[in-house]
């Protein structure tokens, strides 16, 4: 196997004790006291990988545990809608084996394994659940939302005990967050399942006598070695497989590969906002990072969320901070003291909706996956009509004003919920895999992380990867037997 995140961590527990079970993962091993409390690029660079490229940039997190290790922790299941969603020719994302009604057992296992907590709006009365509050913010949020007569409601996050640091996408130092390292991985190593950290995966491909091969870098010691197996999963993230993928093609090492690989990247509708309002949303780097969501647009194909995002994040590129003061002015000491004031009054909002999964992956010289995506007319009026709505709960709803928009200011965007990269589909002419998760032309080639998951699904991600593989760990065991 290759990666640790919410697809192969969940494969490597099903499969561990049953088979012998190799995982290579390119990130080191983390623990609780490893993290730092520190925005520090050096810092930065070892917990995230950043994958580069035109109209967007993509983050995810590296290590043991994978995107887990710094993600924000929220546990959505998709809502039954969106397994109903369709591309611009109107064809569904999702073949017809998927849905709701169909996944929902998985989810529920998914939940049990990574522990998931209700948030609550009101402190608990037993002093020991008070960390199950909502934030500040997500008061302010709600209370924007009902103003304009919308809803809203408290995320369920992968979280046992909290300090309200506000530290979760740099590592949790207090181990409150349930990653993987900590939950499946955990288990899949009790059961045997051996984990290799600091390798990374070069090339994959059929093995001569049968069965698969990867040659793998040691990135201590710089040493290349191949591993053959009889069964390959692929679960390196969208872009760390689509990277393998696009290399096994340019290569000729998967002879029978769909060539989809690297194509229909969804960036699952990303865009951050952020609001200036008069209310205390409290500080920067307090609280849960993210605390609360409203569907009161599901109709429109987005959801909206309370999140935290550094200022530097919302104010994009625009400097000076794009908040002149009550005359106008960006100079003088009422700016200054406003500028001091700020964090306390931002309110970020995430937007996660039905983009048309138009980007593609392509391999740089060098070997390295980048990004090219150019949103489509109704990927940019889904995003239109999020800002709208943002602007609405702001501006109306809270008397604040609705911060420039990264489309409006320099149309970059970024996402840290990349999919579809090597789909899943009911043919090779439209994605990689099939339903179980098996490539098309290469029996025991499995890919099971958010590069398989077929399109958007308009909330956070890890839950639905995780109950898909679940799903396929199923038919891995097949093979197995077979
Ligand atoms: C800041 C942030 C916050 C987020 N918050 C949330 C949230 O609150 N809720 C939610 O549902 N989702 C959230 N996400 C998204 C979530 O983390 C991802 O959807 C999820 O982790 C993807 O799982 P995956 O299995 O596809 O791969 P990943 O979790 O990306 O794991 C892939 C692993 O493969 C390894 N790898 C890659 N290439 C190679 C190679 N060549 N050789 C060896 N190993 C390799 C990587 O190091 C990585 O560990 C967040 C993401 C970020 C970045």
């Amino acid at each position: 196997m290759i990666g640790t995140g919410f697809g192969g961590s969940a494969i490597a527990r099903r499969l561990a004790g049953r088979a012998r079970v190799l995982v290579l993962e390119k990130g080191r091993r983390w623990d609780p006291e490893s993290f730092r409390q520190s925005l520090d690029p050096r810092y930065l660079n070892e917990v995230f990988d950043l994958y580069p490229g035109c109209g967007t940039g993509i983050v995810t997190g590296s290590g043991v545990g994978g995107g887990s290790l710094i993600y924000s922790m929220v546990s959505l299941r998709a809502p039954s809608a969106a397994f109903d969603w369709t591309d611009r020719a109107g064809l569904r994302f999702w073949p017809d084996e998927f849905s709701r009604a169909s996944l929902d057992s998985l989810y529920e296992k998914v939940e049990r394994e990574i522990g998931v907590t209700q948030l609550e709006w009101v402190r608990p009365p037993a002093p020991e659940d008070a960390w199950k509050t909502v934030s500040a913010r997500d008061i302010v949020f709600a209370r924007g939302l009902a103003a304009i007569g919308r809803s809203c409601d408290a995320l369920p996050l992968a979280l046992s005990g909290c300090r309200d640091c506000g530290f979760c996408t740099v590592g949790c130092r207090f181990g409150a967050k349930q990653s993987l390292d900590r939950t499946y991985l955990a288990r899949a190593e009790a059961e045997g399942a051996e984990i290799r950290p600091r390798v990374r995966v070069e090339r994959i491909g059929t093995a001569p006598g049968g069965g698969y091969r990867a040659r793998y870098m040691d990135l201590d010691g710089g040493d290349r070695r191949v591993v053959e197996a009889p069964l390959l999963v692929v679960a390196a993230g969208a872009m760390g497989t689509a990277g393998l993928l696009l290399d096994a093609l340019r290569h000729k090492t998967l002879p029978r590969l769909s060539g989809q690989a690297g194509r229909n990247l969804s960036l699952n509708g990303d865009l951050a906002l952020g609001g200036y309002v008069p209310d205390h949303t409290t500080e920067e780097f307090h609280g849960k990072i993210d605390g609360s969501i409203t569907y009161a647009w599901w109709d429109r194909d987005f959801t909206l969320q309370c999140v935290r995002l550094p200022i530097a994040v919302l104010a994009g590129d625009s400097t000076p901070f794009p908040i002149p003061d009550a005359e106008g002015r960006r100079w003088g000491m009422a700016y200054k003291e406003r500028m001091r004031d700020l964090p306390r009054h931002l309110l970020p909002i995430g937007v996660l909706g039905r983009d048309d999964a138009e980007g593609v992956v392509r391999l740089a010289p060098d070997g390295t996956p980048y990004v090219n995506f150019r949103p489509s007319a109704r990927t940019r009026g889904m995003w239109k009509e999020s800002i709208d709505a943002s602007r609405e709960i702001v501006e109306r709803g809270l008397g604040g004003k609705l911060l420039p928009t990264a489309p409006e200011t320099h149309g970059l965007l970024g996402t840290v919920h990349p999919l579809g990269t090597a789909r899943i589909a009911d043919g090779p002419h439209r994605g990689v895999v099939g339903p179980d998760c098996e490539a098309f032309g290469h029996p025991g080639l499995f890919v099971v992380d958010g590069a398989a998951v077929p399109g958007p699904i308009g909330v956070n991600t890890s839950l639905t990867i995780a109950a898909v593989a679940e799903r396929a760990s199923g038919f891995l065991l097949e093979r197995l037997t077979a």
